[in-house]
């Protein structure tokens, strides 16, 4: 017998399962590889497994999201971060670490601990009995993806991660992009736009239709795209003026220095709720990222450009979780199953990690019989988790890196060079506060 039921013994499912054994929960974590399964990415049976780079990215806490979130997990007994710790590689001052030591590590604590009983076996359906948590990531498997898309809606589950280029406000040269809706509909400020002649469009969709692009994996080849997030550079082989008719379309906006209607246009749309992110609009890609950078600061008013995330589209299944998922990663309308890592819409192997140490936390101190409050949103675990939940926008939600951007801006005008230090500063401050409450 267990008190709760954990799915998946990835980067999420197995900091989850530590936090509750910790705790002194009994837990049963079911993970299918080790049974005769396998995801197309992963490669081994071990728990923990990380499929891409070994790197966990930056582990400079003083000037970096990501290391920041580094540090507070460390703060709450994460066992992705004290493996990682013990298996560390030499890699500057990003923490880098052995895999196969690392998976090894975090599948034989597991094993050993005596709360935890670990289950080779595949989950077809959300379990009807709770508490559960579900943390089967980007390549859940087909009949569990099936389940939950059946329970949730089927537009509630996204099986593409279509992104556009995110770019930092701030970064935004409002002397040249101008704030507007097309037809002047909505708010004035929905969206920014950047105007581009006849001559700059059509060398832009040429360079389009000539970058690098990254190569699709063998098992991605036959996923079709959907109509709606077809790459720019697809529509640009389509022909020179598709873009033009498509997502670059000037009609209905008015350029402030001709007053007339540009020949093509780039739109951003805010993208978080404190107005600090913008994506720009259809402009899902494939390019590589080098190859991103150098040709979206080609466009009038992007010059500066700097990017919180880079496009990119391949097989990552998703929750809409800011409509889906409660405060504490509930199901709202089954609150006994809590959902956790990437399928919540995080990405990367620490930010999947961080919300299964969250998730785990969050029901340690239900089946004990309390309350958890969030971690504020100005730290790093609170912004991520306050993304999930709320912060973004359901209908263009995108999984998302840890990012300064996803927490509240820092009030008043600053240095740039300062921020960064603002920003982890703000954050010990509100970590220490909440953590002693
Ligand atoms: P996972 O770590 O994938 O764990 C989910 C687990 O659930 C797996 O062990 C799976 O076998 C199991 N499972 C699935 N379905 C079922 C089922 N029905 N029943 C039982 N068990 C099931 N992130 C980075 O930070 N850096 C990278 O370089 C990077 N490269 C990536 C490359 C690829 C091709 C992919 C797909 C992802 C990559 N990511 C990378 C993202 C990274 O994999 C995830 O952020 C992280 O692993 C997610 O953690 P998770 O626990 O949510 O899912």
């Amino acid at each position: 017998t267990h008190d709760i039921h954990i799915i998946g013994g990835g980067l999420a499912g197995s900091e989850a399962a530590w936090q509750l054994a910790e705790a002194g929960h009994k837990v049963k974590l079911s993970e299918m590889r080790g049974s005769g399964d396998m995801t197309p990415a992963h490669q081994t049976d071990g728990l923990a497994e990380l499929v891409c780079s070994n790197s966990f990215r930056s582990d400079d806490a003083e000037s970096n999201a990501v290391g920041l979130l580094h540090q507070e997990m460390r703060a709450l007994g994460s066992l992705i971060l004290r493996e990682g710790d013990a298996h560390r590689v030499p890699a500057g001052s990003a923490l880098a670490v052995d895999r196969d030591g690392f998976s090894a590590a975090v599948s034989a604590a597991l094993a050993a601990h005596p709360n935890i009983t670990v289950v080779r076996e595949r989950v077809d359906a959300l379990p009807a009995e709770g508490p559960a948590i579900v943390a089967t990531g980007p390549l859940t498997a087909p009949g569990l993806a099936a389940s939950i898309a059946s329970s949730t809606g089927s537009d509630a589950l996204a099986f593409f991660d279509a992104i556009a280029p995110i770019v930092y406000r701030d970064s935004i040269d409002m002397d040249e992009a101008w704030f507007q809706s097309r037809w002047n509909k909505g708010e004035g400020s929905d969206y920014i736009n950047c105007a581009m002649d006849r001559d700059r469009y059509h060398a832009f969709v040429q360079a389009l239709v000539d970058g690098e692009k990254t190569e699709f994996r063998e098992w991605e080849k036959n996923t079709p795209y959907f109509e709606g997030c077809m790459p720019i550079e697809v529509m640009a082989e389509r022909g020179p003026e598709t873009l033009r008719f498509g997502p670059m379309k000037g009609v209905g906006l008015d350029d402030p220095r001709t007053g007339r209607w540009p020949y093509a246009v780039v739109q951003l749309r805010q993208d978080n709720a404190t107005g600090t992110l913008w994506n720009m609009v259809g402009f899902q890609t494939k390019l590589k990222h080098a190859e991103q950078v150098r040709l979206f600061r080609t466009i009038p008013g992007l010059e500066n450009a700097e990017f919180a995330r880079l496009g990119g589209l391949h097989r990552n299944t998703f929750l809409r979780s800011p409509e889906l998922l409660d405060a504490t990663l509930r199901l709202k309308f089954r609150p006994n199953i809590r959902f956790a890592g990437q399928i919540t819409g995080c990405e990367g192997y620490v930010e999947s990690a961080a919300i299964g140490l969250l998730a785990g936390r969050f029901a340690a101190a239900e089946l004990a019989g309390r309350e958890m409050t969030p971690p504020p949103v100005e730290t790093a675990l609170g912004a991520l988790l306050s993304h999930i939940t709320g912060g973004a926008e359901a209908d263009t939600y995108q999984p998302m890196n840890i990012n300064f951007g996803l927490m509240p801006p820092i009030p008043g005008r600053t240095k740039k060079a300062d921020r960064k230090k603002m920003y982890t500063d703000r954050a010990r401050a509100a970590f220490a506060g909440w953590q002693a409450a």
